[in-house]
């Protein structure tokens, strides 16, 4: 056990600095151990933020739950930082909305100063040519051409650095559009991400709902994926998770979207297909992913079966894309809990009580 050093006036920066480090592990160990909450990464995350100071809105929350005398579960947890990262999520595409709009106005405006300023240089030129063709000009004459000239020198330099302005302006667009891409990509796999999924199953619901073609999704899980890191190490895990994205890549296409929801789950959308078409669909790409003899290309070492389990909801059957997304997810846990490696239909409640 590492003690913090006795504090007092003579303690060195880096003692202090051990000291408020050693405090801070200190009061996320306690705060997981009296909320009765499992040491995952997941939930240290959360408890960092929350005792650290780094998301003052958690702390607010937290500090209300305890006043209020309800336990800090971790389904509380669990639903408060989801809430939170979609907050987040809104907040984002709302700055960014800003500055596009910004960048639309600063577009327009240097446009119309370039234009104003490139006629202005242009009937300034036409008039300094005309007063240099005076012939016999008087002084007179001659120091207005001298001005003239001067101001004909400052304005194509005006219009030069408008110019360069507007090429800043698309410049930044370009940027900015690149940056709306990046943030809804996932980074290990090449998939979209869950922000990006869940733009998508608007866009879905929304098109099919009008056009009254069926739509369902799905929620996919590797098995016994912790065993898969605690023998082969993580980068091996995260190799694993490459290749089922790739097996379940194979299956999509422009009526089949994929993303990876987080983690080793990744959810998937089929337009156009009710729930056995689109069972078909996935139990292939399951078959398909258990018959292969996957082998850890660093050390030779065979990973043995690698399979995921999967649940699909027909999203209609349901009053929002959200009730659809738990029901694929129950269906999912009935996957799991009937043995792993297979791929389980919700049923909807009303179809659930009739029969
Ligand atoms: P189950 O069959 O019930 O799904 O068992 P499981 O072992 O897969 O259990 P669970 O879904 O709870 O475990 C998921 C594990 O995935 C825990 C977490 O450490 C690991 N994990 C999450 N994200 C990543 C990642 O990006 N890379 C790697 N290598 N592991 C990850
Ligand atoms: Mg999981
Ligand atoms: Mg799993």
């Amino acid at each position: 056990m590492i003690e913090p050093a006795e504090d007092s006036a003579v303690l060195t920066p880096q003692e202090r600095g051990r000291n408020l480090r050693l405090r801070l592990v200190g009061a996320i160990g306690e705060f997981l151990v009296e909320h009765d909450l499992e040491i995952t990464p997941h939930n240290l995350a959360i408890a960092h933020s929350a005792v650290s100071g780094l998301n003052p809105r958690l702390m607010r929350k937290i500090a209300r739950q305890r006043e209020s005398g309800v336990a800090v579960t971790q389904d509380w947890l669990d639903t408060v930082t989801a809430s939170e990262a979609k907050e987040e999520d809104k907040a984002v595409e709302q700055l960014i909305g800003q500055l596009e709009d910004t960048i639309a106005q600063f577009k327009r405006s240097t446009h119309t100063a370039h234009t104003a300023s490139r006629e202005y240089g242009d009937a300034l030129a036409e008039h300094v040519d005309k007063l240099d063709k005076v012939p016999d000009a008087g002084d007179m004459i001659s120091e207005l051409a001298t001005y003239a000239r001067a101001m004909l020198k400052r304005s194509r330099r005006a219009e030069a650095e408008l110019r360069q302005s507007e090429e800043e302006a698309a410049n930044l667009r370009h940027t900015l559009d690149r940056a709306r891409r990046d943030a809804e990509i996932d980074f290990l796999t090449g998939l979209p991400n869950r922000r990006a999924f869940e733009a998508e199953l608007r866009r879905n619901y929304d098109e099919a709902r009008s056009s009254g073609e069926p739509l369902c999704l799905a929620f996919c899980d590797i098995d016994h994926f912790k065993s898969v890191n605690d023998t082969h190490g993580h980068d091996a895990g995260d190799r694993v998770i490459c290749v089922v994205a790739k097996t379940l890549s194979e299956i999509s296409g422009h009526r089949c979207h994929i993303a990876r929801h987080g983690g080793e789950e990744f959810v998937m959308l089929f337009r156009g297909s009710h729930q056995h078409a689109a069972f078909e669909a996935l139990d292939e790409a399951r078959a398909a992913l258990a018959a292969r003899k996957l082998v850890n290309r660093r050390n030779k070492l065979p990973f043995g079966q690698i399979t995921f389990s999967g649940g699909i909801a027909d999203v209609f059957a349901y009053a929002t894309p959200n009730e659809a997304l738990a029901a694929a997810d129950e269906a999912l846990y009935r996957a799991k809990e009937g043995g792993r490696n297979r791929i389980e239909l919700a049923v909807p409640q009303v179809q659930a009580k009739a029969a």
